[in-house]
């Protein structure tokens, strides 16, 4: 397989761009070697600028669940463009995008339409803030919100749960009103609560993680993350930019059975398109600008493309509900990529919801990232260009998911499934 092209081209993008690409994921950091430049997709494929075909279980990273360059998106973009690209007004087409959402996901009776995540989370812990006047957050090593200041923190030393910076740039003063704590860990996020109960404004989290990997949350930890928030008179942010619309036609709270006061989103509801959204109790969002006093602006948000291909998407999703063939496909390539691993007299824990999921090689359990982070990340580095030598196209990292579309077949999932048994067998 030759990738000489990418190769050029990322010493040209690297004069260019730090890294020479715009997210830094995307630069293999994490497995070593050098990123492939992608000239086009379609369905569950990706074709790179030398000519190679890989079966995609990226899907840029969770928006593609339909599969690239579906015909019906597509078209709803185009037609869009064809009326203007953006007007800095509002349409009629927002408020489409809204209803959809507000019905899928009941707990946001209000919404903020933004363009991505990090947006997303931003405004909903400055709306928390400005709603209960308190100061402090509470987020969970592992997760990931965007790159938030204030979200960017990492845990400090073991016997504090004050942050300190996870990056330079984030200055102490911010770390120090962000409060990192243990995944699946009920009585961390109690004693926190006992020690600075009446400080926090909100506990922001993932409910189903998949920036650490796949991580499920545990009953009892979502139990008190509702409790407790609830008894302190803290906001319960569920991030659920990754999970909403992933697992079900709505967020994984409803699969999970807990309202949380606010909810972000972003990947799937924009189709591919530069989407965020923030949302909740009505008496919550009232509190935004112009409705409120919290300060929240954007001069694309809203934009016709991207709200054109974000309705076109969840219409698919709604009428023609993919996800039980989604979780027959995700059984599939969990079950035969588990075999193999552990054919291979390797270990392995495969964390997974629905059609996201993550092969850790780790003996496990893994449920939180101290027990992520025991992954052996050079054999996941082996795998991973194994796969690419054979045309699958996996995370770049350990830590993060994989995600099926609909697009993907059973056949696509037993050709992966057999070039991962060959690449094992490589491997020793
Ligand atoms: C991707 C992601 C974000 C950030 O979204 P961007 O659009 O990349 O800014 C935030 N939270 C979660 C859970 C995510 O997976």
């Amino acid at each position: 397989m030759s990738r000489q092209r990418s190769h050029l081209a990322f010493a040209r993008a690297k004069q260019l761009m730090p890294g020479g690409v715009n997210s830094p994921a995307r630069a293999f950091g994490a497995v070593g070697g050098e990123p492939i430049f992608i000239d086009r997709a379609e369905g569950a494929y990706l074709y790179d600028v030398d000519g190679n075909r890989y079966v995609d279980y990226i899907g840029s990273w969770g928006p593609m669940i339909l599969g690239h360059a579906h015909p019906q998106v597509l078209a709803a973009i185009e037609a869009a463009a064809r009326r203007g690209t953006s007007f800095g007004a509002p349409t009629e087409a927002e408020s489409e995008l809204a209803e959809m959402i507000i019905r899928a996901i009941p707990s946001m009776e209000m919404l903020r339409l933004v363009n991505s995540g990090t947006e997303a989370t931003m405004s909903a812990i400055r709306l928390a803030r400005g709603f209960t006047g308190r100061e402090k957050i509470i987020k969970f090593a592992g997760n990931y919100h965007g790159h938030v200041d204030s979200l960017l923190v990492a845990a400090g030393s073991s016997a504090a749960t004050l942050g300190v910076p996870d990056s330079p740039g984030v200055t102490p003063g911010t770390a120090r009103d962000t409060l990192v704590l243990r995944y699946n860990d009920p009585q961390g996020l109690e004693s926190a609560f006992r020690q600075h109960g009446d400080k926090i404004a909100a506990v922001i989290v993932e409910p189903v993680v998949g920036n650490m990997g796949c991580v499920v949350s545990s009953p009892e930890f979502r139990t008190a993350l509702r409790e407790l928030t609830q008894h302190y008179g803290a906001l319960l942010i569920f991030d659920e930019v990754m999970t909403g619309f992933r697992a079900t036609y709505g967020g994984a709270q409803s699969i999970l059975g807990v309202q949380p006061d606010l909810t972000t989103l972003g990947k799937i509801v924009g189709g591919g398109l530069p989407v965020g959204v923030y949302g909740g109790r009505a008496e919550i969002m009232r509190h935004v600008l112009p409705a409120g006093k919290v300060f929240q602006a954007g001069t694309l948000s809203g934009n016709p493309l991207a709200t054109a291909a974000g309705i076109a998407t969840l219409k698919i999703l709604r009428d023609t509900n993919p996800y039980p063939r989604l979780d027959q496909l995700a059984t599939r390539l969990a079950s035969g990529l588990g075999d193999a691993v552990r054919r291979a007299g390797l270990p392995c824990t495969i964390g997974q919801f629905h059609s996201m999921m993550t092969v850790f090689f780790n003996p496990g359990p893994v449920t939180d990232w101290d027990s992520a982070s025991r992954s052996d990340t050079k054999l996941y580095a082996r795998w991973f260009w194994g796969l690419l030598e054979r045309g699958v196209y996996m995370p770049c990292s350990q830590f993060e998911a994989l995600f099926l579309s609909a697009a993907h077949t059973e056949s696509d999932i037993d050709a992966t499934i057999q070039a991962a048994r060959e690449t094992l067998a490589s491997l020793s």
